[in-house]
């Protein structure tokens, strides 16, 4: 098949990697058909599906994902704060604590909107759906490749229908836009054609996560929209509550190494009173639970080494989870996404997939800093395996550096927000400027519970950041 011809594409998955892959195969008037084994029209819309279990989790939206889907999608942001998502600054209306420490407070002209995965998905897919050259398929699972008998190219996919009676059948195209997420099944259909499997870069943090939906008053967290607090080798543990549209909070409660929040309702309020910071904790005393915990296991961050192959069929596109799954307490998966669909749109010639080679660089090129945080947040506790290089261990101590200073200066705090917000590479943190103000910053002790074992006494071990207490020169 002539791939120049403008043709079909098939994007297998439709999660926000595979919405927004079509979004810019739309624009380029290839025929797109989107398919997943979920059916996407007359399950409810906004509610979570069983492709994506992850979705009745928090989803942060971090403000690099939104600029990116408000070109893609002028009006989204005002679409889903007229539902009743709360906008609002990284640091000035939200509570940010990394390394046991509270970051300074200010504006940092990084604004986020605040909203459950479900609905932001269906918000995206009516957009995509709206694409007069995009269909979406009944549910259907994807099988395998068909490829041209010299097994160069991608020709199509192989599917089978979820219908009683339905047989298996190829569906033609050009181009296959992989975005099945973290369980994608290219690496076997690779091995099956003869190409071989990618490497795995794999860092095991057995992480867990359990989630529960809120009515709170409209004063917690100070008019606040949202708290998050980060893990610390002292205590690998944390969450986030944030209010979503509807007039809900979510609460995600996360552990590492095994140390996973209970579903049981007494359970899980007892692991929020455990955490370092206060806020969640206090905020829940006043709430109204609206449905039981759930919980969700991430073992372990993957990253599939596809740019090493030597051999890779023309016309396969892997984006998103399928790539890379990332240790999700981070919020950066959908931006990932969002930043791989902008470089779809950079490296399509005309209506003809880019070459792979330089697709899988370009894809493994906007992984690295985000797998690189990861990695570094993943190893500053001590318990987490993976190769701790010097690069490693001086990196994950100025960080720890920075964050206590970013405790009382600002500057500090909106340069770690931005590289956090994937605004910034996280090379400007090794800026003179920055670096200079992280060495002459103050050294904030972190609070009992954060780097410091359990304060005694307290039934938790948790207490309040003591400003009198905190700094020390
Ligand atoms: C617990 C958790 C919390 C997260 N929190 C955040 C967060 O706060 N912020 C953030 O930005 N990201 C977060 N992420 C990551 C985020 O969910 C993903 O990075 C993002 O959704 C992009 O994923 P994707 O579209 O590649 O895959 P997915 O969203 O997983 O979608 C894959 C789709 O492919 C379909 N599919 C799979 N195989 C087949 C097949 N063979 N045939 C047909 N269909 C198939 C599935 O049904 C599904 O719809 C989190 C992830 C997890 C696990």
């Amino acid at each position: 098949m002539d791939t120049s011809d403008p043709g079909h594409a098939v994007v297998i998955g439709a999660g926000m990697a595979g919405l927004l892959a079509a979004r810019i195969l739309a624009e380029r008037h290839l025929e797109v058909r989107v398919i997943d084994r979920d059916d996407l029209v007359s399950e409810p819309q906004g509610a979570p599906r069983r492709g994506v279990p992850q979705g009745r989790h928090i989803h942060a939206l971090l403000p690099r994902g939104r600029q990116i889907l408000e070109e893609l999608f002028p009006g989204l942001t005002r679409q889903l704060i007229d539902a009743g998502a709360p906008a609002g600054d990284l640091l000035g209306d939200a509570r940010l604590h990394l390394s046991g420490h509270r970051f300074a407070r200010t504006d940092a002209n990084l604004t986020t909107v605040s909203v459950s995965r479900p609905y932001l998905e269906a918000c995206v897919r009516d957009r995509v759906r709206e694409l007069p050259n995009v269909t979406f398929g009944p549910p259907t699972d994807v099988l395998g490749l068909a490829l041209t008998p010299d097994r160069e190219r991608v020709r199509g996919v192989r599917v089978l229908r979820r219908a009683d009676g339905s047989a298996e059948e190829v569906l033609p195209a050009s181009l296959v836009i992989d975005a099945m997420g973290r369980g994608s099944r290219t690496p076997s259909w690779l091995r099956e054609h003869g190409y071989g499997s990618p490497a795995e870069d794999r860092i095991t943090s057995d992480l867990g996560y359990s989630t529960r939906h809120y009515r709170l008053p409209a004063e917690v967290l100070g008019g606040d929209w949202g708290t998050l607090q980060g893990p610390t080798p002292a205590r690998p543990r944390g969450g986030v509550l944030a209010r979503i549209e509807g007039d809900r909070w979510v609460v995600t409660l996360f552990g590492l190494l095994g140390d996973h929040p209970p579903t049981e309702p007494d359970g899980f309020t007892d692991f929020a009173a455990s955490l370092t910071f206060g806020d969640i904790d206090e905020a829940l005393r006043s709430g109204e639970p609206l449905d039981d915990p759930v919980a969700y296991r991430f073992p372990a961050s993957t990253r599939r080494r596809y740019e090493r192959l030597r051999h890779f069929p023309a016309g396969l596109l892997p984006i998103g989870d399928a790539v890379c799954g990332l240790n999700p307490i981070y919020g950066q998966g959908m931006t990932v996404a969002a930043l791989q669909a902008l470089a779809l749109r950079e490296q399509m010639r005309g209506s003809a997939p880019p070459e792979p080679r330089r697709w899988l660089r370009e894809v493994a090129r906007i992984v690295d800093a985000p797998w690189d945080m990861v990695v570094g947040g993943d190893l500053a506790i001590p318990q987490v395996e993976g190769p701790r290089t010097a690069k490693v261990r001086m990196l994950g101590a100025y960080v720890a550096r920075l964050h206590a200073a970013a405790a009382h200066d600002p500057r500090l705090a909106v340069a770690f927000a931005r590289v956090m917000a994937l605004v910034d590479p996280p090379t400007v943190l090794l800026r003179p400027g920055v670096a200079g103000r992280v060495l002459r910053g103050r050294r904030a002790t972190p609070v009992p519970g954060g780097e410091m074992p359990p304060a005694s006494g307290h039934p938790h071990g948790r207490s309040e950041p003591d400003p009198h207490e905190e700094v020390h020169r």
